[in-house]
């Protein structure tokens, strides 16, 4: 892990990565209390600017499927995606799921924010990706 350190994030203003700990970065209204990810500025229910908010890791997988076509930014094959429910921000969220614990996949397991090297940026780079683990994968 020292040499992925310094490669990029997939993309800015998504994810934040200090050693193992990692946050998705997104946003909320102040005026009513959602939370967003991808972070949006306004408020689609009451029109309010939204502040920052670094979203809990802690998730439960809602809903999952295995991608097995030809995978873009030279994701692992297959790879999973899914939807995790954030309970703390009552946020559901599509993310990149851990293509090393396909097999473990359950609907309603609990379910924990990582991040590591992974595929390739939008520029072509060597990149590191955020995705949702199983909550007992080692690492
Ligand atoms: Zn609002």
């Amino acid at each position: 892990m020292t040499g992925a350190e310094a490669l990029p994030p997939f993309a800015e203003d998504i994810f934040v990565s200090k050693g193992k700990g990692v946050q998705l970065l997104g946003s909320r209204c102040p005026q009513c209390g959602r939370a967003f990810f991808p972070r949006t500025g306004i408020c689609p229910d009451d029109g309010t600017a939204t502040e920052a908010l670094r979203l809990d890791g802690e998730a439960s997988l809602y809903s999952f499927t295995v991608v097995r076509t030809k995978p873009p930014f030279a994701l692992p094959a297959p790879y999973p995606v899914g939807y995790v429910d954030l309970p703390k921000h009552d946020l559901r969220v599509f993310m990149l799921l851990d293509p090393d614990r396909i097999d473990a996949l359950e609907i309603g397991m609990p379910m924990r924010l990582a991040s590591g090297e992974m595929g390739v940026d939008l520029k072509g780079r060597r990149c590191i990706r955020p995705y949702f683990t199983p909550a007992d994968t080692k690492g």
